[in-house]
């Protein structure tokens, strides 16, 4: 099956996913392909119906084309989404279905972990095609969840962006976590390391209550963390976080974090700036994961993606740098230097 995608840039492929037996229901898209294979995440979550499922497919594997383009990576964008089946369910047998589905696509797509999936995972699907990564690290090798890495990158570029847009650093400041799994829980480790003082919230109790304790971080309800008195709102829960009730009621002067698709609709970016709050674009942000994937699947070092990490910092303050040159949101400076990027592979392609 081939649709539009009415998107920035046109989604190449999506492929249906259906597997009764194995309990597979969901799709992948491809969205680009001009700068490599399309790699991104398969997500595994509870979707109430199909639409929901595509339209997140599509959001989120046309931000891995921005955000593998950014990161300076050989890889367009795509991503996989998968409906959780209700009640229990062979997971073995769900990834490997969906292994072969990605086998079936020759290379065109690399999958890994996202929301919902695990390194385990992963290894089902490898029993099936060789287009996976973020399996089991060996010796020094890139490899493994790529969750810490993520954090590792989140964590620099909230120290770029504090120091460009609130001339601090960390220590002292109040940081409103939003979701402590596997890459806010761990994020929250390196602010608290830093000196800041924590608020956290999280739908799950369980991590959430142990970091409080670890931590000394103030607990407060899912709904209210965005709106907290803090200097740094730090989403990393589900997309589409930022809309405008969020942003009119936000205390918080500046916003980065690891959570994909944060604004709801493109249009938030311009009330950010609007409310005097900084945002830094989430793919610039959120790049470490696919970074260790990516060196993983073309058989790099971890220290290889330890100094790709690094450089996520500095590019966050280059995108804010341009930002306030031109007078324009950090997102339309990061998107358009992202769109620079694919076309002119693209010309050099062609
Ligand atoms: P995760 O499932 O481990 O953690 C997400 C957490 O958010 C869970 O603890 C969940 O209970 C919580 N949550 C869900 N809805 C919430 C709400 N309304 N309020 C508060 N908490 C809520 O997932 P993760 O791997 O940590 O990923 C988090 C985000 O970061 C996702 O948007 C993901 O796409 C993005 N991301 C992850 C990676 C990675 O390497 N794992 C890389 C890039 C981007």
């Amino acid at each position: 099956m081939v649709v539009q995608f009415s998107g920035r840039l046109p989604a190449l492929e999506t492929v249906r996913l259906e597997d009764k037996s194995a309990g597979l229901d969901g799709i992948i898209v491809v969205h680009s392909t001009t700068l490599g294979p399309g790699a991104g995440g398969c997500r595994l979550w509870h979707y109430p119906d199909l639409d929901q499922a595509f339209t997140d497919a599509f959001r989120l594997a046309e931000g891995m084309s921005y955000k593998n383009a950014m990161a300076g990576l050989p890889f367009g964008g795509a991503k996989a989404v998968l409906r959780r089946p209700d009640g229990p369910f062979d997971r073995a047998a769900l990834f490997q279905a969906f292994g072969r589905a990605v086998a079936a696509l020759g290379g065109r797509y690399v999958t890994a972990e996202d929301v919902g999936t695990t390194v385990a995972d992963m290894q089902e699907v490898a029993r099936e095609t060789r287009h996976v990564a973020g399996l089991a690290a060996v010796g020094a090798a890139a490899g493994g969840d790529p969750s810490p890495w993520t954090a590792q990158g989140v964590f620099g570029a909230i120290e770029a962006s504090a120091a460009f847009a609130l001339g601090s650093d960390l220590k002292g400041l109040t940081v409103a976590v939003q979701g402590t799994g596997s890459v806010g829980g761990e994020l929250c480790r390196r602010l608290a390391d830093a000196g800041a003082r924590l608020v956290i919230a999280d739908v799950a109790p369980g991590r959430r209550d142990r970091l409080a304790t670890i931590l000394g971080a103030r607990v407060v309800s899912a709904d209210a963390i965005a709106s907290v008195e803090a200097d740094v709102f730090v989403p990393c829960a589900l997309g589409g976080v930022l809309d405008k009730p969020t942003v009119a009621a936000m205390k918080a002067k500046l916003v980065c974090g690891g959570a994909n698709n944060q604004l709801a609709t493109p249009e938030i970016a311009g009330m950010l700036r609007e409310h005097g709050i900084t945002y830094v674009p989430d793919y610039v942000a959120n790049a470490g994961g696919i970074i260790s994937v990516s060196a993983e699947y073309l058989g790099e070092s971890a220290a290889s993606v330890a100094s790709r990490v690094a450089q996520i910092g500095p590019r966050v303050t280059a995108i804010l740098e341009e930002a306030a040159r031109r007078d324009i949101s950090p997102a339309t400076a990061a998107d358009e230097t992202a769109e620079r990027l694919i076309a002119s592979a693209g010309r050099l392609a062609a």
